[in-house]
C-alpha cells in the first residue's frame, strides 16, 4: 500500500493509492503525523472520495516529524571511500553506525522548491537515501524483530551544506539548513516491499545521473541500525531513519559540484517513487 499526506481542497488529509492515478482521500482532516498514536489505516473506507493525483498536492509523508530525522553517515562503502579520498584520508569503514540528525524544519514535500540562500551556504550537495519510518518504537529491539517496527519506506534527499558541515565540525548545522530534507512522495508500507536491502536508488541533477547504487551496498543494514539505536535511546512511532547515501555526491567529485539556482534534483528508489525538487532563491 502507498499512503501519502496531501492537501486536498485546502485541507490536509491522508490518501491511499487505489489504481493508476486515483487516490482515496480520508474524509477527516489531518496528515499522517496525526495518525501515529491512533494507528495508520490499513485500507481506504468506502466513503473516502476517489481523487486524481493531479488534484492533490503531495506533502512529505510526515510534514513535520516529531523529532529530528536520524541519519546514518558513511553507510555505503563507496561513499565512505570518496569522502575520505576527498579529504586526503585512507579508507576506513566505520565499525559502528555513524549517526547524526537533521532538524525537523528541514523537511519539505517531494516536489517543493529547495530554497538556497548563497549567504548561508555556497556548497549545497545532494544525497539520495532510503528513508525508514517506524510505526512502533521501543527499547532494546532485537535485530530479528526490528523490521516489525517499520511502517514503511520512502525516499529522502539528505541535502547537505558542505561548507557549514565541515566548518562547524559537528554535522548538525550543515545538515539542518531550512528546506534541505525533501521526503516522499509517499510511504510504501513494509508489506509491499519484498526486500528493503535490494532496491536500486539514484540521484540526477538536471537529468544527469550523479548517484546510482543499490540498498544492498549498505554497511549497516536496517535491523542492525534499529537494534543499535534502540539499545541507546527509546525509539518512537514516527521516527524517520535516513539510511545513508552511496557514492557520487558533489563535494567528492573532481572538480567539486554544488547545486545552483534553477537546478532540478531527482532522487528515485525502485518501487518507492521519485522526489523532484527545484533549487530556487529563497
Ligand atoms: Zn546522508
Amino acid at each position: 500500500m502507498r499512503i501519502a499526506s496531501v492537501v486536498h481542497q485546502e485541507s490536509r488529509r491522508i490518501a491511499i493509492h487505489e489504481q493508476s492515478d486515483l487516490w482515496a482521500v480520508a474524509p477527516g482532516p489531518g496528515d499522517l503525523g496525526d495518525y501515529l498514536d491512533t494507528g495508520v489505516p490499513n485500507s481506504a473506507g468506502d466513503d473516502w472520495p476517489r481523487v486524481a493525483a493531479a488534484e492533490l498536492t503531495f506533502l512529505a509523508p510526515l510534514p513535520r516529524p516529531r523529532r529530528n530525522v536520524l541519519c546514518l553517515g558513511l553507510n555505503y562503502a563507496d561513499h565512505a571511500r570518496e569522502s575520505q579520498q576527498a579529504k586526503g584520508k585512507e579508507l576506513e569503514l566505520p565499525e559502528h553506525p555513524v549517526v547524526f540528525t537533521k532538524a525537523t524544519h528541514t523537511v519539505i514535500g517531494p516536489y517543493a522548491d529547495i530554497p538556497l540562500d548563497p549567504k548561508v551556504t555556497q556548497q549545497l550537495d545532494w544525497e539520495v537515501e532510503l528513508g525508514v519510518i517506524l510505526r512502533r518504537g521501543g527499547r532494546n529491539i532485537r535485530e530479528a524483530d526490528a523490521l516489525e517496527h517499520v511502517l514503511g519506506y520512502t525516499v529522502v534527499n539528505d541535502l547537505s551544506a558542505r561548507d557549514l558541515q565541515f566548518r562547524h565540525k559537528q554535522f548538525f548545522l550543515g545538515k539542518s539548513v531550512d528546506g534541505t530534507c525533501p521526503m516522499g512522495p509517499w510511504i510504501t508500507t513494509a508489506d509491499a516491499v519484498d526486500d528493503p536491502h535490494a532496491l536500486a536508488l539514484s540521484c540526477a541533477v538536471n537529468g544527469t545521473v550523479k548517484q546510482q547504487s543499490n540498498t544492498r551496498e549498505m554497511v549497516f543494514p536496517i535491523p542492525e541500525v534499529i537494534a543499535t539505536l534502540s539499545r541507546i535511546m527509546t525509539l518512537e512511532a514516527g521516527d524517520v531513519l535516513a539510511t545513508g547515501t552511496p557514492a557520487g555526491v558533489g563535494f567528492a567529485r573532481t572538480p567539486p559540484e554544488f547545486l545552483q539556482h534553477g537546478d532540478t534534483v531527482t532522487c528515485e528508489i525502485e518501487g518507492l517513487g521519485a522526489l523532484r525538487n527545484r533549487v530556487v532563491a529563497p
